[in-house]
């Protein structure tokens, strides 16, 4: 694709590969959406098809086991999972835009070996920084790493991790001397089996209900220094440039929620009849169904933009969160509308909708508030 086309013009691979995630989405994922949202768990099926169409390794290099994929194709296939449901997509973006993005881009050749086929076919991998005293303050993470001998000793109590229940490997961010601040901050690679670490309560949400949040323990788990990521101390880089990426997937899984709201809201549209004809006749729903496609079309090239410049080595942290930032603000107000289209049923668990209008929530709050946004764009707006 030459640089300068257009922005949603897919390559053939990117078409294809496309159409295989909505193929997928559509005849394996819909039919248990329901009942994974009402049970709080994602089954093991699905997740095992993930790995199985390569959903799991996306920019993994083929030696490695991978999909030697693109980031934008990372972005498509976070898309097209959440216009059926938002904590499938969640799932498949904390695996590549956190745990296998941080593994390529500083991962040794010794770690790369060690675990990126695992990463690749079966194991679900979890990014664990956030704790009860530091969300937005990222960096004043009170894990503590102690070096003794050939490895490391991590003890702390980490929050809200994506994917803690079933994953195998975690991304841990702790700190190895807290006198130099955040330069203390190092990122250590955990396997679920090492000795020390446990995976404590499941949190019970508004919505990605089936996207497992859980709290993770680590009480004196040993490290081998050979698991560090990076080097001592430059973990806080390791989590702002995972972050940066991570952003864009969080604005692809807004698109494609507010996209289902859409199909969903103009499908009903066509169907319910009032005043002796379909809604969808109304000039009033018309005009809302027009500015719910502008929005989510206005959205979907803000993150396309975003993900095209990650992958052409173009600067995007900017990009990267006014994307997010306009996404999950857009998420909202058209899962709204949809609501609102679908009437009375709308507002009920018999339609998809009030999922979706539950599931964006959460685009405003994790992997940066939109406070956080604002604040990283009007940065880069004032020079500082
Ligand atoms: C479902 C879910 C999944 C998550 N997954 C992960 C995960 O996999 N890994 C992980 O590490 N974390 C994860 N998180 C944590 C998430 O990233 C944090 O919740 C988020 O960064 C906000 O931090 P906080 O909850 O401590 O809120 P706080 O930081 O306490 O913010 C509270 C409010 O204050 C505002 N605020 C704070 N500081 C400022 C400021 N300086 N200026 C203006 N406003 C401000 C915020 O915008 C927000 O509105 C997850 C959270 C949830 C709910």
């Amino acid at each position: 694709m030459s640089a300068s086309g257009p922005l949603t013009r897919l390559s053939e691979e990117e078409r294809l590969f496309q159409a295989v995630v909505a193929k997928f989405a559509r005849e394996r994922l819909a039919p248990h959406v329901r009942a994974m949202d009402e049970s709080g768990l994602f089954r093991k099926d699905l997740l095992h098809e993930f790995f199985e169409l390569g959903l799991m390794g996306i920019e993994i290099p083929e030696e490695y086991g991978g999909q030697g994929g693109s980031f934008f194709q990372t972005v498509l296939a976070i898309e097209e999972l959440a216009k059926v449901d938002p904590s499938a997509s969640v799932i498949v973006d904390v695996q590549n835009t956190l745990c296998n993005s941080a593994l390529l881009k500083w991962g040794s050749e010794d770690q790369k070996r060690r675990y990126l086929p695992r990463l690749s076919k079966d194991t679900t991998g979890s990014y664990a920084l956030s704790e009860a005293g530091s969300g937005s303050d990222a960096f004043a993470l009170a894990t503590r790493a102690f070096e003794e001998g050939d490895h490391f000793r991590l003890t702390g109590r980490k929050l809200w991790i994506t994917n803690a229940a079933e994953a195998g490997l975690f991304l841990v961010f702790a700190n190895v001397n807290p006198a130099a601040g955040y330069k203390g901050i190092t990122a250590f690679l955990v396997e679920r089996e090492f000795a020390g670490l446990e995976v404590g309560k499941k949190e019970d949400k508004l919505g990605i209900r089936a996207s497992s949040t859980c709290e993770v323990i680590l009480e004196d788990c040993k490290v081998p220094k050979t698991n560090i990521l990076g080097t001592l101390g430059q973990g806080y880089k390791v989590a702002i440039e995972t972050l940066n990426e991570g952003r864009i997937g969080i604005g692809a899984q807004m698109t494609g929620l507010a996209q289902g709201a859409l199909d969903h809201a103009l499908g009903y549209a066509r169907e319910r009849k009032q005043f002796g004809k379909p809604i969808a006749e109304f000039q009033g729903v018309q005009f809302q169904l027009a500015e719910m496609a502008t929005e989510i079309e206005g959205a979907r090239l803000l993150v396309y933009n975003a993900a095209r410049l990650r992958d052409a080595g173009l600067p995007f942290v900017t990009e990267g969160a006014m994307c997010k930032f306009f996404a999950s603000e857009m998420a909202e107000r058209v899962a709204s509308r949809a609501v609102e289209i679908f009437g009375g049923v709308g507002f009920t668990k018999d339609y998809p909708v009030e999922k979706l209008y539950r599931d964006a929530k959460i685009g405003r709050i994790y992997e940066g508030t939109s406070n956080m946004q604002r604040a990283t764009i009007a940065k880069q707006l004032l020079g500082r």
